[in-house]
């Protein structure tokens, strides 16, 4: 369903003869309307679906595959290595910092990256239990990151624009 709101304005553009009467200065006159569209959907994130869902419990999920016993975090529905289907394995949300990159300039690419102030750190995570690495944000000060440092996952409180954005990792402590 859309929601549609309509703002009228009346501008008068500026004359290119400033130092003449303006003669034309009704004709100038533009309407403009300014028009906001709200619009709400529904959106599936198929396989990955329960992986947002739990994480809005405070719940970290990946996924293991019963051929070869990898577990993916981020969770894989299939096994790349054995195209298995994977079935759902809850992790403990603690591992350990393996590399990172501190950002001191935004992405852009959402709202909840755009709110973080500058310089930011973004990580890779060997999540205890998980055979692959888990890129996030860490939200700690840049100088107090070390590689090897324990790190666990956090749940955002209040709304997020991206639903990636319902956690990020901060130092174990
Ligand atoms: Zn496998």
């Amino acid at each position: 369903m859309a929601e549609v709101t309509a703002k009228r304005d009346i501008l008068t553009a500026a004359s290119p003869h400033a130092e003449t009467p303006d003669i034309w200065a009704d004709f100038r006159q533009i309407e403009v309307l300014t028009l906001e569209l709200r619009q709400r959907y529904e959106h599936s994130l198929g396989k990955y679906s329960r992986f947002f869902i739990e994480l809005e419990n405070g719940r970290f999920l990946g996924t293991r595959c019963a051929r070869c016993q990898r577990v993916y975090a981020p969770p894989r529905p299939l096994c790349p290595a054995c195209l298995a289907v994977t079935t759902w394995q809850e992790l403990a949300g603690t591992g350990t910092l393996i590399t990172y990159a501190v950002q001191h300039f935004g992405s852009g690419a959402n709202d909840d990256v755009n709110r973080l102030a500058t310089p930011y750190v973004l990580a890779y995570v060997l999540l205890d239990g998980a055979s692959t690495l888990f890129p996030h944000i860490l939200r700690a000060a840049p100088e107090n990151v070390r590689i090897g440092m324990r790190v666990r996952v956090a749940y955002s409180s209040g709304p997020v624009q991206h639903p990636l954005h319902l956690m990020y990792f901060v130092a174990q402590g």
